[in-house]
């Protein structure tokens, strides 16, 4: 047994052997399990004793080393095979394959062309099929490696079919792999791609990891230069995988610098791709983020414009609502303006209405009070006469309270003499002051331009209610009425008004209230005082209407004072005025320079000088009058010795009873009833009395006859009294013409004074004033 298991191995059966040995480690070198190839490679060796078995072991070895890379040791070995091994030995032939491959790998091509030349000589001895085949594809390869495309790609075409007839597998894959690459560097991507295909199914199938791993190398640079770098991406990640699973660390392909190379190449690559596809990521995500900012935008914007459109809807909804609610103000506004307007007018109308049937009342009274009653009747013709005049001035009150409601009252501008006015309010008032036991004293500063311009009728009114005021809530007391000038700029002064009484006083909180319309302190003073409340509103708005206010300082007990300022300009003419009148100036002269200023009143030479108030001259400053109606003598004799102030520098004449007796009085009434009352209040006064029944009328009387005064109705038929008089003035300017009506709301007093009327009486007139006024009328020319 130990012969036989010394015995050596007979070099037939070694070699087959060996051979079978020898398939398993090429095998194993074609699917890249280099350490499993060389460990058969190794026992191979063992195996071959015989020398030319041996150096087949070798050339396997060779291969082992041309396929990890180690090129020199391989080209080194291939040297001394070279000398081993005889030429005609079909070893020879296989080493100069494998020199042929390694000569390639090296690039050194002459030398594979040299070891190609060897081969084709040794095949004509050897036509082996494989080898052949073997021969064409190293000479495929070299074409491929010498950059002779064109060729090559025929040769692999070619040897294709015959490599997988003869079951070369694995050359058959790295041919389709190399025509593939031929292709590639061609540009014929998709062809390359095609046996790429082919390739990778085969080098897969059998597992030759090595020729797999080219192809995903490659497959990897055609997508990437088709700029697919994802699917280039997911090649080198399978490359990775593939060389992994395959054992072949980075480490262990160190020592193969072209393995390193391509790593680094393919690790750069990598890196490379990795940093574009993050690029295109986040550009990706970018863009996602654009996409998705755009998106909320434009669902913010569709959600603004919704809004807007919802807003604006309710806008106009609301709109539509509030110019409903406008048209409704308005209408409400035109409604509540036209029930003022008709207010105002019904007012008016009434009030004018009322006078006429209050005419015949005061008339008629005063008329049966001239007959000498008894003693009861004339008791109550009295209570009738002090009756009709409280309604009278209720009247007259409610009727300038509408006029100012309703704007309808206009201030008037001329020059007047202030103190002459005053005055005679002071003097008209002094019976009603007497009948209080009052006395009534005027202080007015004598610095006072003798002519100031404003409204002398608002003037007078205003002091009217206040002094009347004063002298209704004073019993047995004092009213002083003080006229100062606070001070002169350039053509203005600033007046100081006070009226000021010692008399019951008026409570603080009534104060305000007393100022507003139909206000009295109280019930009781209705009945113990009378009144409508209507004079302090008057007064007020008066005072408001000419920019100023109206002070009140009241205690009860102890009396009150009111007080206001009011601007004044000063005429042009009262510089002229001055000046003439201290040298005995001739006021007639001045009626013709100054005419807008002066009443036409026909002068009446008979007529006397009339005693002015009595001027307390003590004070420099100012004069204080106390007027007590005893100082309201009228009687000549006082006249003559009257001393003149400076600033009384025109006599004023009134006519005497006598004076008046056959004085023509033409009267234009259009109502029976009151032409009966005014004739005959006339002729209890011996005046000579006509009567005309309208304008026409008495247009034609006054051309025809001669009369010393005309009372002119206004309102009457046919030719009104206003027309009458305008044709009238057209030929006597000197006629004095009284106009007897109650001005109405639409009418203006100035309009009466242009016409060319010189006085108005309203109507139904106070008896006093009637006849003062009328008494003026036949006085001589004055200054107001
Ligand atoms: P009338 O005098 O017609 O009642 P007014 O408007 O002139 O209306 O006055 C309103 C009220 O103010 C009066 O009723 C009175 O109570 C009070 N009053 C006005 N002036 C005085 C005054 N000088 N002294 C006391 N009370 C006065």
């Amino acid at each position: 047994m130990a012969q036989q298991t010394d015995r050596p191995v007979s070099t037939e059966s070694q070699q087959i052997a060996v051979d079978a040995i020898l398939d398993r480690a090429n095998l194993a070198l074609q699917r890249n399990k280099f350490a499993e190839a060389q460990k058969i490679i190794v026992s191979a060796e063992e195996i071959a004793t015989d020398s030319a078995i041996f150096a087949r072991t070798q050339i396997v070895h060779t291969k082992y080393y041309s396929f990890i890379g180690q090129l020199d040791k391989a080209a080194s070995n291939i040297k001394k095979l070279e000398q081993i091994i005889p030429k005609d030995s079909p070893s020879y032939l296989d080493l100069m394959l494998v020199k042929a491959a390694v000569n390639i790998k090296k690039k050194e091509f002459v030398e594979a062309n040299e070891a190609l030349k060897t081969i084709n000589i040794l095949l004509v001895n050897n036509p082996e099929r494989s080898n052949v085949i073997q021969a064409e594809y190293l000479k495929a390869d070299l074409l491929l490696h010498t950059s002779n495309f064109e060729e090559a790609i025929n040769v692999y075409k070619r040897i294709l079919p015959e490599l997988k007839e003869e079951k070369l597998f694995y050359f058959e894959a790295k041919a389709a792999f190399n025509l593939s690459l031929s292709y590639y560097k061609q540009n014929a991507i998709e062809d390359a791609n095609t046996s790429l295909d082919d390739a990778m199914a085969k080098a897969t199938s059998f597992g030759f990891t090595g020729i797999e791993l080219d192809c995903y190398d490659l497959k990897y640079n055609i997508e990437k230069t088709l700029g697919n770098y994802e699917l280039a991406l997911e090649y080198l990640v399978r490359y990775n995988r593939v060389r992994e699973t395959a054992g072949l660390s980075l480490a262990g392909q160190m020592s193969n610098p072209e393995i390193l190379g391509t790593i680094e190449n393919l690790q750069s690559e990598n890196n490379m791709l990795k940093a574009k596809t993050e690029e295109q990521t986040s550009e990706l995500k970018g863009r996602e983020m654009y996409s998705i900012l755009l998106f909320v935008l434009l669902t913010l914007l569709s959600l603004l414009t919704m809004s807007l459109f919802k807003n604006n809807k309710l806008r106009a909804r609301s709109n539509q609502a509030l110019e409903g609610k406008n048209s409704a103000l308005i209408d409400e506004r035109d409604r509540a303006q036209d029930a003022a307007k008709i207010k105002a007018d019904f007012l008016s109308t009434i009030t004018h209405e009322l006078r006429t049937p209050m005419y015949a009342v005061t008339g008629l009274t005063h008329l049966l009070l001239e007959t000498e009653p008894r003693d009861d009747q004339k008791d109550h013709l009295e209570t009738l006469q002090s009756s009709g005049e409280y309604l009278l001035s209720l009247i007259d009150n409610i009727l300038d309270f509408n006029k100012l409601e309703a704007n309808k009252v206009q201030l008037e501008s001329i020059p007047f003499d202030l103190k002459k006015r005053v005055e005679d309010i002071t003097v008209s008032l002094g019976n009603q002051a007497k009948d209080q036991l009052n006395n009534l004293n005027l202080e007015f500063d004598k610095s006072i331009p003798s002519r100031i311009k404003g409204d002398p009728v608002k003037i007078s009114q205003i002091l009217i209610n206040l002094v009347g005021n004063a002298i209704k809530f004073t019993k047995n007391g004092n009213i002083w009425i003080r006229v100062n000038q606070v001070k002169q700029i350039d053509d203005k002064c600033l007046i100081h008004f006070e009226v000021e009484d010692n008399g019951k006083g008026i409570s603080e909180e009534k104060q305000q209230d007393i100022f507003n319309n139909f206000t009295q302190e109280g019930s009781s003073t209705t009945r113990e005082y009378g009144g409508t409340g209507l004079g302090l509103a008057i007064v007020k708005n008066l005072i408001e209407l000419m920019g100023s206010k109206v002070e009140l300082d009241s205690k009860i007990g102890r009396g009150s004072v009111f007080s206001f300022d009011l601007w004044f300009e000063l005429p042009d003419s009262n510089k002229f005025y001055e000046e003439n009148s201290t040298k005995g100036y001739d006021h007639f002269k001045e009626v013709e320079e100054y005419p807008e200023y002066k009443k036409p009143v026909r002068s009446n030479s008979n007529a006397e000088i009339k005693p002015e108030p009595k001027i307390n001259e003590e004070n420099k400053e100012s004069t204080t009058t106390p007027v007590a109606p005893s100082t309201q003598d009228s009687s000549p004799e006082n006249t003559e010795d009257k001393p003149r102030s400076n600033n009384d520098v025109i006599a004023i004449k009134q006519a005497t009873p006598k004076d008046l007796i056959a004085k023509k009085i033409l009267i234009v009434e259009d109502n029976k009833i009151n032409q009966m009352i005014t004739r005959k209040i006339l002729e209890g006064k011996n005046f000579d009395c006509e009567i005309a029944n309208n304008g026409i009328e008495a247009l034609g009387k006054i051309k025809e006859n001669q009369y010393d005064l005309v009372l002119m109705d206004i309102h009457m038929p046919g030719m009104d009294g206003k027309q009458c008089t305008r044709e009238v003035r057209k030929f006597d300017r000197e006629l004095p013409i009284i106009a007897l009506t109650a001005v109405t709301l639409d009418e203006s007093e100035k309009e009466f004074y242009e016409i060319g009327f010189d006085d108005i009486i309203p109507k139904p007139f106070k008896m006093n004033e009637f006849f003062e006024k009328i008494q003026k009328a036949f006085t001589n020319y004055q200054i107001y």
